[in-house]
């Protein structure tokens, strides 16, 4: 069930409290705003925890002026970010003392930012792993506490064949974080060992040393590092690091995905398709099948019901063609027409599946607007045992024009000769 998530705000300035609830609001999350600790205790007594991501408290305020509010909110079980009108070192220390997510100095407004960065990333943090791998416990611990309190997901590794292990399990992991001294290699042998799995898109790495070698720093990113730290390191520079580099691997991503899927239907589009068909398979098998699927009168939709209609047509259709081939390889080819791959499936199952496709989408019924639409749709299946995909295409579309020429909403599979 989905529950509302609301983030504490517990600040006595009015002008802080509006700028940090629309921080809030801007990150997809509900502001309770408080002006004083006493305000701050009823409101969270009407509050379920587990409904509560994270409470933003002011370390002064008139009736708790030395992080008492932080206090009360830890006890509470929320987690809890500090706000501090300054960056007065006993403050920090204070405040670090206390088992907070993080402080932020409302120095200007690039620490507003930051919070801004730091409420979105504690909700996504949750299903993103990073990997700690050093010999030595009390560091990794510290790391450990640091990353477990910004909700990320952490993998406690003393050994680089341990972080090898939970990379291969899990899918998750966008960060390893590597000291150089580690048991079975050198810190920067590992790096490139992960190098030659992970590209730097892909997998984010950070390299961490002391002592007075400095030219670890170089040797790391030379490895294929993307970072690199030096300890003793501050609480905060090991945040923001952490925080700037799993950023640029989820930016890649988001690019990646923009330039794979169509932006109506979200399905791949058709540079992936080919991608997928041609580049990431060396060898096409010899009874594989293609299918090109074109709407029947999808321009009398967009004439009859508006184009926004057709639009949601769209979609529908993709969502179809989604749920009914699982295993393939499916993509938007632009306009009202899809492409689906089988690779090593019987004919006969092919028009079957094909078949069962065409008669479910005939039979959906889609809203939009009050009105309820059908639509149905026609295909041509290639079977031409060749690695040239274009040659499928063109073979696939005679079939598809000889559908149209009969009438429509019909499977027909091309002539081999
Ligand atoms: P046929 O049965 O012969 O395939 O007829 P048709 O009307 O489906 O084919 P036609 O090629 O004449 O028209 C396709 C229409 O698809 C024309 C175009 O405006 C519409 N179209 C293409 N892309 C989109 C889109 O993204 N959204 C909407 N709403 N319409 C689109
Ligand atoms: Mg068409
Ligand atoms: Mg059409």
């Amino acid at each position: 069930m989905f529950m509302q998530q609301n983030v504490l705000v517990i600040e006595n300035s009015h002008t802080s409290l509006e700028i940090v609830s629309k921080l809030v609001r801007k990150a997809g999350l509900n502001p309770i705003g408080a002006r004083s600790l006493m305000e701050a205790r009823a409101r969270f007594s009407q509050m379920m925890p587990e409904s509560c991501l994270c409470a933003i408290v002011a370390y002064n305020l008139p009736d708790a002026p030395h992080g008492e509010a932080a206090d009360a909110t830890i006890a509470a079980y929320i987690p809890t970010i500090v706000v501090t009108d300054s960056v007065h070192p006993p403050t920090r220390e204070h405040i670090l003392t206390k088992d907070v997510v993080d402080y932020i100095p409302k120095e200007n407004a690039q620490n507003y930012d930051y919070l801004s960065r730091l409420l979105a990333r504690l909700e996504k943090n949750k299903s993103t792993g990073v990997i700690v791998v050093s010999t030595h416990r009390k560091s990794r611990k510290n790391m450990l506490s640091m990353l477990h309190k910004h909700n990320f997901v952490v993998f406690d590794c003393p050994t680089a064949s341990d972080a090898m292990q939970h990379l291969a399990n899990n899918k998750h992991i966008r960060l390893v974080i590597t000291d150089y001294a580690i048991p079975d290699m050198t810190g920067t042998e590992f790096v490139s060992t992960l190098r030659k799995a992970f590209a730097k898109e892909q997998l984010a790495i950070m390299g961490i040393a002391g002592g007075e070698n400095t030219l670890l720093s170089a040797l790391f990113i030379k490895s294929g590092a993307n970072d690199f730290i030096h300890r003793p390191y501050s609480h905060e520079e090991f945040l923001c690091r952490v925080m700037q580099n799993v950023e640029y691997i989820e930016s890649v991503e988001a690019i990646r995905r923009a330039a794979n899927s169509d932006y109506l239907t979200g399905l791949p589009n058709r540079r992936h398709f080919f991608y997928t068909v041609t580049v990431q398979q060396s060898s096409l098998p010899d009874s594989h099948a293609l299918a090109l699927i074109d709407l029947d009168h999808f321009k009398s939709i967009n004439d009859t019901y508006g184009h926004d209609a057709g639009d949601e047509v769209l979609k529908v259709v993709a969502s179809v063609i989604e749920e009914q081939f699982p295993d393939e390889v499916i993509a938007r080819f632009g306009g009202e027409e899809f492409c689906i791959y089988f690779p090593e499936t019987h004919i006969d199952d092919v028009i079957k599946l094909l078949n069962t496709f065409r008669e479910t989408l005939a039979d959906t019924i889609i809203r939009f607007n009050g009105e309820t639409l059908s639509v149905t749709c026609s295909v041509g299946v290639s079977t031409l045992n060749t690695q040239n995909i274009e040659a499928m295409l063109s073979n696939a579309d005679k079939a598809l024009y000889e559908v149209k020429r009969q009438g429509r909403n019909q499977v027909l599979k091309a002539c081999t000769e």
